[in-house]
C-alpha cells in the first residue's frame, strides 16, 4: 500500500473502530500542452502526478472523516465543506440508478489543494473507484470519470471540463493521456522522462487566482460568439483558412485555440517518436500563443518560463487555466535545482511572491489498493 493509503486505513480504523472493506486512491494531475481547448471540443494531453487522494471506505453510518482536516462529517446534506465532493460522487451515482447503501469513509492525501493540480478530481475519482466496487456496480472508468464531472459540476456547483477526472482514472504510469474531449476517446502516450534525463519542475505562483472566474468565462464566451460568426458548433472544427473571417478578440482567441489543437497533435507524434526537443519547442509556442493572443498568463508564468528557458529547460508553459495558478518546466535532471534557485532569485528581482516548486513523475490512475 502507498502511505496516503495506509494513512486512510488507519485513519478509517481510529474513526470506525473496525478495518476498511476495501482502500482506493486516486492522483492528481498536470496538463502537458492542450490549454483552453476542452470546451471547445478539442484535444488535452494530461498526466497524472504522483500525489494522491486515498479513501479507506467500509458499510457503516460513521460518516465522513478526513485525516487531513481532522474532522468527521455526516454523509447527508451538502454543507459547502470538503465532505461535498465525496457526496457529490455518491449523489450522482444514485441519480444514474445505481444502488448505493450507506458508507462511512476516511479520506488521506498529498495534492496540494486549490493550486490548480486538481485535488478535487483525486478525491472524486478516488471515491468513484471504491464505491464502485463495494457496491459492484461494474461501472467503466469513462463512465465513472462523466460521473465525477456531473457529481462536481451539478453538485458541488463547479463548472469543470471532463480532463481532471479523465486523467486521474485514466491514466497510466510512464504515460500521459491524450483526450478528445468532444468524443470522450482517450489513449496512453508513452512518457518516459527518466530515459531521456528529464524531470518535470512545477511551479506553483501561490497567486490568487482572482481574475480566473470572470476571464475564464469571458473567454469561453467569445469562442462561441467566434464559433458563431464562423456557422459551426464548436472552434474545434475552425481552421486556419476560417481564421479570415474572423476580427479583433475572436480572431485572437481562435487563433490560440486552431493552433493548439493542432500543437497537441503534434506533440503526441512528438513523444512517439521520443523526439523532447520538439516537444519542448511546442510547449514554448503554447506559453506564447496564451501569453499574446488568449492573454492569460501573468507576470510570475512569464518569468519563471523565460528563467527556465534561460537555464536549459527544453520546454515550459503556464499549465491550466492562467491567471495565476501553476507552470511546467521538462529540465534535464541535472539541472533542476539550478532552475529553481534561478526562478526565485528572478521571482524576488521582480517583487513577485515567492513560489513553491515541485517535482513530478508521470503516475498511475485511480487504483484500488492491494
Ligand atoms: P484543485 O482541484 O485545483 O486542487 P479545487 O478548489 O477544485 O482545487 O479543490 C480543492 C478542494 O478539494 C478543497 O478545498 C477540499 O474541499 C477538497 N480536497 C482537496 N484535497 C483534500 C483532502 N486531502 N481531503 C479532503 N478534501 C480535499
Ligand atoms: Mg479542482
Amino acid at each position: 500500500m502507498r502511505e496516503t493509503e495506509q494513512k486512510a486505513a488507519q485513519a478509517y480504523t481510529k474513526q470506525f473502530g473496525s478495518e476498511p472493506d476495501l482502500v482506493a486512491s486516486a492522483p492528481g494531475r498536470i496538463n502537458l500542452i492542450g490549454e483552453h481547448t476542452d470546451y471547445n471540443g478539442g484535444f488535452v494531453l494530461p498526466c497524472a502526478i504522483d500525489r494522491r487522494i486515498a479513501i479507506a471506505v467500509g458499510t457503516g453510518e460513521g460518516g465522513l472523516y478526513s485525516a487531513d482536516f481532522d474532522e468527521t462529517r455526516e454523509v447527508g446534506e451538502k454543507d459547502g465543506s470538503w465532505a461535498d465532493y465525496p457526496r457529490s460522487v455518491a449523489w450522482a451515482m444514485a441519480k444514474d440508478g445505481n444502488r448505493v447503501e450507506p458508507f462511512e469513509a476516511a479520506f488521506a492525501g498529498d495534492v496540494p489543494l486549490g493550486s490548480g493540480l486538481s485535488s478535487s478530481a483525486a478525491i472524486e475519482a478516488a471515491t468513484a473507484l471504491a464505491l464502485d466496487a463495494l457496491f459492484g456496480l461494474d461501472i467503466e472508468r469513462k463512465d465513472l470519470a462523466v460521473l465525477c464531472q456531473r457529481a462536481e459540476n451539478d453538485y458541488v456547483g463547479v463548472a469543470s471540463g471532463i480532463m481532471d477526472q479523465y486523467a486521474s482514472l485514466l491514466c497510466e504510469a510512464g504515460a500521459a493521456l491524450l483526450v478528445d474531449c468532444r468524443s470522450l476517446e482517450a489513449h496512453s502516450v508513452p512518457l518516459d522522462l527518466a530515459a531521456a534525463g528529464l524531470a518535470l519542475v512545477v511551479c506553483d505562483t501561490r497567486v490568487e487566482r482572482g481574475l480566473a472566474d470572470t476571464g475564464y468565462n469571458d473567454r469561453r464566451a467569445t469562442c462561441e460568439r467566434a464559433a458563431q460568426t464562423l456557422g459551426i458548433d464548436e472552434l474545434r472544427d475552425a481552421t486556419d483558412e476560417d481564421l479570415n473571417r474572423l476580427s479583433g478578440e475572436e480572431l485572437e482567441r481562435a487563433r490560440h485555440v486552431v493552433s493548439e489543437n493542432a500543437r497537441v497533435l503534434a506533440a503526441v507524434e512528438a513523444l512517439k517518436n521520443n523526439d523532447f526537443d520538439e516537444f519542448g519547442r511546442l510547449m514554448y509556442v503554447s506559453h506564447a500563443s496564451l501569453r499574446d493572443h488568449y492573454e492569460v498568463s501573468t507576470p510570475e508564468l512569464d518569468t519563471f518560463v523565460e528563467t527556465a528557458r534561460e537555464h536549459g529547460a527544453k520546454g515550459a508553459r503556464l499549465t491550466g487555466a492562467g491567471f495565476g495558478g501553476c507552470a511546467i518546466a521538462l529540465v534535464p535532471e541535472s539541472r533542476t535545482d539550478e532552475v529553481t534557485e534561478a526562478c526565485r532569485r528572478a521571482f524576488a528581482e521582480h517583487d513577485l511572491q515567492e513560489p513553491a516548486f515541485y517535482e513530478f513523475v508521470p503516475a498511475a490512475g485511480a487504483e484500488l489498493a492491494e
